[in-house]
């Protein structure tokens, strides 16, 4: 018999099996508003035009290598990074206090910045809002993390829990952790304002909370990429500490090439090189060193202004896609009559919306439409089309009625 006889089967991802159950329905009409990646007006995934010259232009460098990178990644890709969500006028950059480090993504650049948090910080508590991210409280308490939610999410409302998030921040013990979702928060759609982002700053700053973003959407959300990043800039334009987790995953379309960055700001930048020290040996056991080709492609674009600039345009296309979506949802449902106040449709902000349907409705609405969500009623926008919204408003009306 096997020595692994007794392992037991775990169960799926509870959004990346939404798309395992997707894909088993045989239904023409099946729709998958699961997984938060970006889809066409046609539901196919999209290679943006830049990121296809950028790997024109790497495959015809004759200088174009496959060595190993440093174990912090590509030099030029993490200057670059930093210069994207702190903006380029950054002091903090400019004053060289800033340790980038290429990361596995988005969730990469999370789990190395809670390892070295877990290994070198003095309160080990992460705070998360919630709901959040599924993979959320996972990587961080595989970092070695304590991690307690914070209020954020009012179901009355469909709006943020802004009361119960400064109560909760203002309970927290001095120093601790505070992971916040740079934009586009992920389930819900809801983002503070920036006045509320100024009131969550005073408050943290106040209590010496340390602010570390999650930044999977820049650009993704609003279509710039400046307006985007408004709440780090704001927590970093106060001399203060913080980290930041980059993912070009979704703004760049690169899902499956696993390239973030993590960034630490810190007060000098003799701090800053002990702390890209520190990185390394957090990095090196894990896996040695990230991977070239993503990392080349982002510097790649983002080093060329022509290129750049492309990107930003289709950037705006598919923000401005998923916004388009959200207004033809809204009306779908007006013009079906169906019950409830949907305005949160319009209101929230990025790739999902925050439906407020309940797992039963959901799981009516797979049973009789072939509609695959994930069962907190939460639909990724960037998976509808003009074509399948009549289809998805007749089963939230059918859901509701
Ligand atoms: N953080 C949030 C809030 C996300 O929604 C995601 C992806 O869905 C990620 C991080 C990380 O994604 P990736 O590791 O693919 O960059």
């Amino acid at each position: 018999s096997s020595v692994f006889a007794n392992i037991l089967q775990a169960p799926d991802d509870s959004i990346l099996g939404v798309t395992v159950a997707y894909n088993k329905d045989p239904s023409p009409v099946k729709v998958n508003l699961g997984v938060g990646a970006y889809r066409t007006e046609e539901g196919k995934p999209l290679v943006l035009n830049v990121v296809r010259k950028a790997e024109q232009l790497l495959v015809n460098n004759p200088s174009g290598v496959k060595e190993y990178l440093p174990i912090t990644g590509l030099a030029e890709f993490n200057k670059l990074s930093a210069k994207l969500i702190f903006g380029s006028e950054s002091p903090a950059i400019r004053e060289n206090r800033v340790a980038t480090v290429q990361g596995l993504s988005g969730t990469g650049s999370l789990r190395v910045g809670g390892e070295f948090l877990a290994k070198h910080y003095f309160e080990r508590t992460i705070y998360i809002p919630q709901p959040t991210w599924g993979n959320h409280p996972k990587i961080f308490t595989l970092s070695g993390l304590a991690v307690k939610y914070y209020r954020y999410y009012d179901p009355a409302t469909r709006g943020l829990n802004f009361h119960g998030l400064l109560e909760d921040l203002s309970s927290a013990p001095p120093g601790a952790i505070v992971l916040l979702h740079a934009c586009a928060h992920n389930p819900t759609g809801v983002d503070p304002t920036l006045e509320q982002w100024e009131q969550i700053r005073q408050l943290m700053r106040s209590k010496g909370l340390l602010p570390f973003f999650d930044s999977a959407y820049q650009g993704f959300a609003s279509g710039s990429l400046d307006v985007d990043a408004q709440s780090v800039r704001m927590f970093v334009a106060d001399g203060g500490e913080c980290l930041a987790a980059q993912s070009y995953a979704k703004n760049m379309g690169l899902y499956g090439e696993r390239v973030g960055a993590l960034s630490i700001v810190c007060k000098s930048s003799d701090v800053a090189g002990r702390v890209e020290s520190q990185l390394k040996l957090v990095i090196r056991p894990m896996y040695s060193n990230p991977p070239i080709h993503g990392a080349s492609i982002v510097a790649t674009i983002l080093k060329n202004s022509e290129l750049y600039n492309e990107w930003t345009v289709e950037l705006k296309m598919m923000a401005d896609r998923i916004i388009s979506m959200r207004r033809q949802l809204f009306d779908a449902l007006s013009k079906r009559g169906t019950p409830g106040d949907w305005s949160h449709i319009l209101k929230q902000i990025g790739m999902f919306t925050f439906t407020g349907l309940n797992s039963d409705q959901v799981a009516f609405m797979t049973k009789e439409f072939h509609i695959y969500m994930t069962s907190d009623g939460r639909i990724s926008m960037a998976g509808l089309s003009s074509r399948t919204v009549p289809h998805l408003a007749d089963a939230i009306h059918a859901a509701v009625a």
